[in-house]
């Protein structure tokens, strides 16, 4: 069993870089037919509107909606998360089409533009208590989205305080006039059911904490199907075994 990773734009070849750190196979997906053949799917991050562009143009969102819907699991990271989230706040004028699910407002570009793109060390008690590790993880930020506001089926896993020098931003000014709570912190991590969303970059550290979490979720999701057999768990290091974290790409080394 692979792990797909939606591979029209963006960090695709990132997380499956990160995947091969961990032992599992991800294969690119860009046709509808391709989702009948893996247990689970990251969306990866990019730049939304494009990526939601070339999705449309290949007949995806209706597949993608089917398989949220049969409870497989999906991450989001970044404009993986704004393509989850059942409502987008700071969309360009004629918005984009989404997949939803995550019961969630998302704006689009809470930290500003590229130019304020940031890393942050993160507190995630909830992916250090599965994984182990140090409570803390090196928060990747480029363009990135926020979550203002969730349903209370959603757990909330990370949550970062808004940087002083964006306090006064128009963004900020803007989203707080409906959510008036994020001004001071925001979420950027949650999980529900089946589905994940990050409003960071994992994929771009060599910390493999957050992937070997969703594959746990993936394995609990096969577990719980009746048609489960052991054999379609996906175990990390099944695949390449477990390789040495650093190997590849990471812009951020601990
Ligand atoms: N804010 C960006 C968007 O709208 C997402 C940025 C990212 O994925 N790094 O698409």
């Amino acid at each position: 069993m692979a792990v797909g990773v939606l591979a029209f734009q963006g960090s695709f070849n990132e997380h499956i870089a990160a995947l091969r750190r961990i032992g599992v196979k991800g294969v690119e997906i860009r046709k509808p037919e391709q989702l009948g053949d893996i247990a689970a799917l990251i969306i990866p991050g990019g730049e939304s509107t494009t990526m939601a562009k070339l999705a449309e143009y290949h007949n995806m969102f209706p597949a993608l909606r089917e398989f949220v819907k049969m409870g497989k699991p999906v991450w989001g990271t970044c404009a993986g998360l704004i393509f989850l989230a059942n409502k987008v706040f700071g969309q360009k004028t004629d918005g984009q089409e989404l997949v939803g699910g995550l019961d969630c407002t998302v704006h689009r570009n809470f930290f500003g533009s590229q130019i304020q793109s940031f890393e942050a060390e993160i507190s995630v008690p909830h992916v250090a208590d599965k994984e182990g590790g140090p409570p803390g993880f090196r928060g990747v930020f480029i363009r990135a989205p926020a979550i203002l506001e969730v349903g209370s089926e959603v757990e909330i896993l990370a949550e970062v305080p808004v940087p002083d020098k964006l306090k006064t931003s128009e963004v900020i000014k803007e989203s707080q006039k409906v959510y008036p709570e994020s001004l001071n912190k925001v979420i950027v991590a949650v999980k529900q059911g089946n589905l994940l969303g990050t409003a960071f970059h994992p994929e771009l550290t060599a910390d493999n904490r957050w992937h070997l979490y969703f594959i746990k979720m993936v394995n609990d999701q096969i577990e719980e199907t009746e048609t489960a057999t052991s054999s379609g768990i996906i175990k990390a290091g099944d695949i390449y075994g477990l390789q040495d974290p650093k190997i590849e790409l990471p812009i951020y080394l601990p």
